[in-house]
């Protein structure tokens, strides 16, 4: 490690070909951006959370960026490489509404046990609040996470245990978007 790739290997490029929905050259120019901006060819927490806040200058995202920088990192050592990067981004921006569901529901299951607890739910929304509350016009009953996180759970926890099953979880996204849309790089205040 160590080395500057200037290019992305043959192998690495076919992988790539078959596990996302870029083109070879859409991967191309992703992987010439993505070394442009970390020449390392990994990108650190700190990094990404930068990132983050030049799309919200105005909100803090450095906890949501945070959350979501662990399900980036697909291998938890720390980093972002290349690989990771462009997997997820192929899923947040181009996967069925199954995947990004796949990938919500790993964002929001913090402990990765299979289930989204209340309390799980309430650090990302909090994390969302930060991020983009100045910009949405919440309705009184939605104006804390805690309460949005109340809405949610009255709606998607069906056997009312106290936390979504990932069946739970994907009916109840399908009849309340903002769960997934708040994923993507789309501003969820739309
Ligand atoms: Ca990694
Ligand atoms: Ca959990």
């Amino acid at each position: 490690m160590g080395q500057r790739h200037c290019r992305l290997s043959s192998n690495d490029l076919k992988d790539l070909l078959s596990s996302t929905y870029f083109t070879r050259k859409e991967l191309k120019q992703w992987y010439k951006d993505f070394m442009q901006d970390c020449p390392s060819g990994s990108l650190r927490r700190e990094e990404f959370q930068k990132i983050y806040k030049q799309f919200f200058p105005h909100g803090d995202p450095s906890k949501f960026a945070a959350f979501v920088f662990n399900v980036f990192d697909a291998n938890s050592d720390g980093y972002i490489s290349f690989k990771e990067f462009i997997r997820a981004l192929s899923i947040t921006s181009r996967g069925s509404l199954d995947e990004k569901l796949e990938w919500a529901f790993a964002l929001y299951d913090l402990d990765k046990d299979g289930y989204i607890t209340k309390e799980e739910m309430v650090a990302i929304v909090d994390a969302i609040y930060c991020m983009v509350g100045n910009l949405l016009d919440l309705p009184k009953d939605e104006d804390t996470p805690e309460k949005r996180v109340d809405k949610i759970f009255s709606q998607m926890d069906i056997n009312h245990d106290g936390k979504l099953t990932k069946d739970e979880f994907r009916e109840g996204s399908k009849g309340d978007p903002w769960i997934v849309q708040a994923l993507s790089m789309d501003n969820p205040s739309k």
